[in-house]
C-alpha cells in the first residue's frame, strides 16, 4: 500500500473514538456533528490512542523504513511487487487489493 507519509500522519493523528460505544471519528474527514458529542450514543468520552500522536507515528515510520521497507526491493527484484494506492477512496483500495489477490 503506497501512502504519502504526511498524508498518513494527518489521517492517523486525527482519529478518535467514542469511549462509550466505539464509534470512530476523524477531526477532518469525519467529525462529530456536535463537537465532543458522539453522533451514535450521545456520549462525551472521546478517546485518542496514545500512539496516534505525530511523534509516535514518526517513530513507527522510522521503524518501518529500517526493518520492513527493504522487502520492497526484494519483491520488486523477484517480480512479485504489487503497489496499491492507499490514499484512494476505500472502495477503490479494496477493489485494487482484490485485483492483486486474484492475479493468476
Ligand atoms: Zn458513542
Amino acid at each position: 500500500m503506497q501512502v504519502d507519509d504526511a498524508a498518513l500522519v494527518a489521517r492517523i493523528t486525527g482519529r478518535f473514538t467514542c469511549g462509550n460505544c466505539g464509534a470512530v471519528y476523524h477531526d477532518v474527514t469525519k467529525p462529530t456533528k456536535v463537537e465532543g458529542t458522539c453522533d451514535v450514543c450521545g456520549g462525551h468520552d472521546m478517546k485518542r490512542r496514545a500512539d496516534d500522536t505525530e511523534q509516535a507515528l514518526k517513530t513507527r515510520l522510522m521503524e518501518y523504513y529500517k526493518k520492513t521497507s527493504p522487502l520492497i526491493g526484494y519483491y520488486y527484484a523477484k517480480g512479485n511487487l504489487c503497489a496499491v494506492d492507499g490514499l484512494a477512496e476505500m472502495g477503490a483500495v479494496a477493489a485494487d487489493i482484490s485485483k492483486v489477490l486474484d492475479r493468476p
